[in-house]
């Protein structure tokens, strides 16, 4: 009885083995599973990490909030209808430098959409700029002052579109006195204002200093801000080198916030803000 219960009990263990080894088994092929579709996605989400890395580092790209990412709250300039930017952006080697509200292009070819707000903050009693970046712009005036270049105030900084509107007849207006026709009147002005909605005024980030007059390059404020300016984020827009490329005349007053990263960048390359949005291939 005992021999047969034993090899009754060996059986039933053998079987009892088998029944373990086989969920084991079992168990070992659902994870190898879940392990080779857990990779596929991953990979799949990972196709542009440098892209996705860049943009969150910059905190404040069209992309993200379309894909309704939360995080970018700062991100309230009115940037939402960028459908067609984006569409270009995927093709494009500049994806997050196309996405940075710092370096927004706003010209001929880009004008805003009617739509575009920008949260502000006053300069003093009738002067405003973007609230995001008015501290690096009190600063460097501050900062200028303090080195002794006492003679330096922001005469023109954010306008509306409206503003400009008026701004640009008034020009044309001033040239059709002068007995230009409506054609060389409009030319002229070009050269100097942008038509309502491409100018970069619009944005909030774009400072012309005193007399908004060519005579400003000779000033010593001028050779502070070629030499500083970039520390605090502000780029000269408009070169005298690069009038081709920008489409607008040189302009020594007007300067450009795009943030210090940036103006370095652009300032080391000397590129300005189209070549460095589009990549000087393009320009
Ligand atoms: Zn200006």
């Amino acid at each position: 009885m005992n021999k047969t219960d034993g090899k009754e009990d060996l059986k039933k263990m053998t079987n009892i083995h088998i029944l373990q080894l086989s969920i084991i088994l079992i168990l070992l092929i659902i994870i190898a599973v879940a392990v080779i579709v857990a990779r596929k996605v991953i990979t799949n989400d990972g196709q542009t990490p440098n892209f996705e890395t860049e943009i969150d580092q910059m905190g404040n790209s069209d992309d993200a909030e379309e894909e309704g990412n939360t995080t970018n709250l700062d991100n309230q300039t009115g940037t939402e209808n960028e459908t067609n930017t984006t569409d270009t952006v995927t093709v494009s080697n500049n994806l997050s430098v196309l996405n940075d509200w710092q370096i927004r292009l706003v010209n001929r070819e880009n004008p805003l959409p009617d739509d575009f707000t920008v949260e502000l903050e006053n300069l003093d009693a009738s002067r405003q700029f973007d609230k995001r970046a008015i501290g690096p712009l009190r600063q460097m005036i501050l900062d200028m002052r303090d080195q002794g270049i006492k003679n330096i105030w922001a005469q023109s900084t954010y306008r509306s579109i409206e503003y400009q509107k008026g701004l640009y007849e008034k020009s044309i207006n001033k040239y059709l006195k002068q007995g230009k026709s409506q054609e060389e009147a409009q030319k002229l002005t070009d050269e100097y204002i942008n038509k309502p909605g491409t100018s970069e005024h619009h944005l909030g980030l774009a400072v012309d200093f005193n007399n908004v007059d060519e005579g400003f390059e000779n000033t010593k404020a001028y050779e502070w801000l070629l030499e500083n300016a970039s520390n605090y984020g502000f780029i000269l827009r408009y070169p005298k080198e690069k009038e081709d490329i920008t489409g607008i005349e040189y302009e020594p007053w007007h300067w450009r916030y795009v943030g210090p990263e940036h103006a370095k960048k652009m300032k080391e390359q000397d590129l300005c803000l189209e070549e460095y949005v589009l990549g000087s291939s393009l320009v």
